[in-house]
């Protein structure tokens, strides 16, 4: 069992989009979809304005509406890790888990199932790291589990501020945003 996080680091990342890459090339995504993309945020008022730029991707959210709207348990959580991810086989490609996701995390495969990040499941039981995390050249990505007190995850956690995005959703995101 483990409770898999990501913790990001806003003040490092230069927004030069290597982990887009890493994932399209990783999980061969189709042409013009993606699993994460980047977002950049201002905020203040001239001329005191700061720039914010983060990776964003599935939020792994504790308490998931994809999981709770699917119809056909296509879209459960993993018992072992704590990662959502969806069951090709079982996909109707119906749409209630992409409506239900404040995040917009989603997207049909042009082969009619969802898909989205499944934090490189595939790559964790190899004991590496996902691929966007480990291309990463400011090294502002990181990744662990949060039942383990001494993990790296846990202890940015204790150290640093953080948010998650949209924390009014009541998801409980388990991508972190170190600020
Ligand atoms: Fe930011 Fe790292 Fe992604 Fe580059 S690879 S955009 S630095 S998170
Ligand atoms: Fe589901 Fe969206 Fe949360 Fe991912 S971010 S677990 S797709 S609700
Ligand atoms: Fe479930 Fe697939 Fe429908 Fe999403 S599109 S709710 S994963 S059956
Ligand atoms: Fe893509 Fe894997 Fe990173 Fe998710 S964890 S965004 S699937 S590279």
């Amino acid at each position: 069992m483990a409770r898999y996080a990501m913790v990001i680091d806003t003040k490092k990342c230069v927004g030069c989009t290597d982990c887009v890459v890493a994932c399209k090339t990783e999980n061969q995504t189709p042409d013009g979809f993606h699993r994460d993309w980047i977002v950049e945020r201002t905020s203040g008022k001239f001329p005191d304005l700061s720039l914010e730029i983060r990776s964003e991707r599935c939020n792994h959210c504790e308490h998931p509406p994809c999981v709770y709207a699917c119809p056909t348990g296509a879209s459960h959580v993993d018992k072992e890790s704590n990662i959502t991810l969806v069951h090709r086989n079982k996909c109707i490609g119906c749409k209630a888990c992409i409506a239900g996701c404040p995040y917009d995390a989603r997207y049909v495969h042009p082969e009619g199932w969802v898909d989205k990040c499944t934090f490189c499941n595939h790559r964790l039981k190899e004991g590496k790291l996902p691929a966007c995390v480990s291309t990463c050249p400011t090294y502002c990505m990181n990744f662990g589990d949060l039942d383990k007190p001494m993990s790296k995850v846990s202890q940015l956690l204790k150290s640093r501020k953080w948010k998650v995005i949209e924390p009014a959703a009541g998801t409980k995101p388990q991508v972190y945003y170190l600020v």
